[in-house]
């Protein structure tokens, strides 16, 4: 049966990622539960997604506000969304009604626009600041000394929990070529978490399904994985289209 056949086959993906997980653990003497695995469900289809969710998989990533808004609303309640992708400030209400954590604020604007529409929402909204450690053009973010700068003069955001840093590392096939960027997110972490005391700071967003591993040796709270989940399942899934 196709449904069995998706399901043994997610319940798989799902065991090597987390034993990936473990074993990074153990190589960075970190415990299992200090790392959170955010399941990224962008591109996976809603049949997969049931499947996860009945796999106790409880932290789910998507990028666009609009898409995490409308499935927000298919599945249950007990569902954490994460927004991890870029955010417009015209949707920002909708990562503030929907999103659990926000890890992708980019910009101060961005910053006083969801501290008004977490007002608004009667909610603390638990937020990350993305950081460009890397300094690729293209990519989003504050620039380490950017943050350094905003966080001596940052706006009071009552409704704001700022509860750590994200950062993307450059596209490579080599997970050891991501390891200085994730390094240089937890040290701009501890050099900002002296300055502001009154952020939390305790969250490291970093790592994929290509380098979470050297993400979790560098200290990840929260690794945010997609493909090496929904690997093999499209090939097991005849009704794709009607999805
Ligand atoms: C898609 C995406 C991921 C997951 O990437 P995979 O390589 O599929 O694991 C993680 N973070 C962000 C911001 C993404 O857009």
């Amino acid at each position: 049966m196709p449904e069995s056949g998706l399901r043994q086959r997610l319940e798989e993906n799902v065991r090597a990622v987390r034993q990936r997980m473990e074993l990074a653990c153990q190589r960075a003497q970190r415990p299992v539960s200090a790392v959170r695995l955010v399941a990224v469900t962008k591109y996976a289809q809603p049949a997969w997604m049931r499947e996860l969710f009945s796999l106790g998989e409880l932290d789910w990533g998507e990028n666009r506000p609009q898409q995490l808004a409308s499935r927000a609303g298919e599945f249950p309640e007990t569902v954490r969304w994460h927004l991890i992708g870029t955010l417009q400030r015209n949707k920002a209400q909708l990562a503030a009604r929907h999103a659990a954590v926000v890890h992708s604020v980019d910009s101060v604007r961005l910053l006083e626009t969801l501290e008004k529409q977490a007002a608004t929402c009667q909610r603390t909204l638990p937020v990350l600041l993305e950081v460009n450690i890397s300094g690729e053009a293209q990519k989003h973010g504050f620039t380490p000394a950017e943050l350094l700068a905003v966080a001596g003069a940052a706006p009071a955001t009552p409704h704001l929990s700022i509860e750590g840093l994200m950062t993307m590392a450059p596209h490579s096939d080599l997970p050891e070529e991501s390891r200085g960027v994730f390094r240089g997110l937890r040290e701009l972490r501890d050099r900002l978490r002296e300055q502001v005391p009154a952020w939390p700071l305790r969250d490291l967003s970093m790592g994929m399904s290509g380098d979470f591993e050297v993400a979790i040796e560098e200290g990840a709270t929260l690794v945010r994985v997609g493909s090496a989940l929904w690997e093999g399942l499209e090939a097991l899934s005849p009704h794709s289209l009607n999805k």
